[in-house]
């Protein structure tokens, strides 16, 4: 039991693990293997408030804090870890919008998107600039009061699904100088946007992943979100979310290889004993839950933070980086102690330690999380 948690907190806990347990988890594996669609999954958990839990009320969340949020996302990983990806995703992506949009933009896609009637896809990335994000070349110019952007971006999740693109992209001004802007390009108002086909990825398979190509692209002038020149402000703002959420999914991720790998041990049998009754299993599982219990601390205190209003983005970078640090760790002990039937797809072992390896690379990778800790730290 932990006890940092209220109450009500360790009840909503147990709701949303109840859920997981019921409506996720007899799916993980086929989910994997594209043969499960988490769609209509997404659309109940729209329905159920899980993609709003921080939303304020007046845009149809739930209006609830981050901790809450945490312990959400943490239950759904236990289940899948990529279906809980996309929840925090979905989440996160609100942000720039509430924080930096006007009225009629937090009605026109936060309200239905809460609901779940409208998809978003967070598109920053692109072939040549990834942890570079500020090296864009995707150009927006202002060609008789409207936006016309031109550039590809890459890796961008739910591309193919989407309803909207939060697009993040350099302004061209007419003397020729160039500054960040992020502009809502509606798909089906505009013209000219491409999706290119789905990476196949190694592991964290649920929604689609691809390029997006925008070809001389009219957005109207009003979907610019916040100030030319203040992209990157926007962008941020979901890091920070960003970063914990993902956190929050490793934690779950791992909590369950630790899980998994208890009971697979006490099960096996070699050389006439448990393969939980060797002292290396013992004192590993015991190492793997210690780390497990730190990153998951990390988590709820900088969730606990951000319910403060403090700002917690070297918190958040430091709980991204070791959490996905552990989960990988632990991952790939707990396949060692199941021996080859952890290298079997028949086990889950094998497809979190494929999952684990795109927490340290997604929204920043590790060595860009430790940068911005040690920038913060003062240490140049
Ligand atoms: C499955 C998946 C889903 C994704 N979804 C999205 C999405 O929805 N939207 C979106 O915009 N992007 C998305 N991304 C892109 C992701 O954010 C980038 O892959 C990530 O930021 C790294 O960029 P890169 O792949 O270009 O690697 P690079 O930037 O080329 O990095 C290569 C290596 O160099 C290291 N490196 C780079 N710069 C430094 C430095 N200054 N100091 C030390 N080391 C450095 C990196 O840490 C890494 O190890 C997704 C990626 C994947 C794989």
């Amino acid at each position: 039991m932990n006890t940092v948690l209220t109450e009500e907190e360790r009840e909503l806990q147990k709701i949303y693990k109840e859920y997981a347990d019921e409506r996720i988890r007899p799916h993980t594996l086929e989910i994997d293997k594209g043969l499960f669609s988490v769609e209509p999954l997404l659309k109940e958990m729209h329905e159920l408030g899980f993609c709003g839990i921080v939303i304020p009320k007046e845009y149809g969340g739930l209006g609830s804090t981050y901790v809450h949020y945490v312990l959400a996302v943490e239950e759904l990983s236990k289940a899948s870890g990529p279906v809980a990806k996309s929840v925090s995703g979905q989440t996160n992506m609100c942000f720039p919008i509430l924080h930096y949009g006007t009225e009629e933009q937090k009605q026109k896609y936060v309200v239905p998107w809460v609901k779940g009637e409208k998809r978003s896809a967070f598109t920053l990335t692109e072939p040549g600039a990834g942890s570079d994000a500020a090296g864009m070349q995707t150009t927006a110019e202002l060609i008789n009061g409207e936006f016309v952007v031109n550039g590809t971006k890459a890796f961008i999740t739910g591309a193919r699904e989407a309803d909207f693109f939060q697009t993040y992209c350099q302004f061209k001004a007419p003397d020729g100088t160039k500054s960040p802007i992020c502009l809502l390009i509606d798909v089906h108002e505009c013209e000219g946007i491409t999706i290119g086909r789905n990476e196949d990825l190694m592991g964290m398979r649920a929604s689609s992943v691809a390029e997006v190509i925008f070809d001389n692209v009219h957005v109207p002038a009003e979907n610019l979100l916040g100030q030319i020149g203040k992209g990157f402000h926007a962008a941020m703002s979901t890091l920070d979310a960003g970063r914990l959420g993902i956190s929050a999914v490793c934690v779950g991720m791992a909590q369950d290889a630790v899980d998994q790998t208890v009971k697979y041990t006490k099960e096996r049998v070699q050389f006439g004993k448990r393969i939980s009754q060797f002292q290396n299993t013992q004192f590993k599982l015991a190492e793997y839950q210690t780390k497990v219990e730190a990153a998951r601390l990390m988590v709820y205190n900088c969730a606990s933070m951000m319910d403060n209003g403090q700002r917690v983005s070297h918190l958040s970078s430091m709980a991204k980086y070791y959490a996905s640090d552990v989960l990988n760790e632990v991952v790939r002990g707990c396949l060692q102690l199941h021996g080859g039937y952890g290298y079997s797809k028949e086990f889950v072992i094998e497809k979190l330690y494929r999952d684990a390896k795109l927490t340290e690379i997604f929204e920043g990778t590790s060595e860009i999380q430790k940068k911005i800790i040690a920038k913060w730290m003062g240490v140049k």
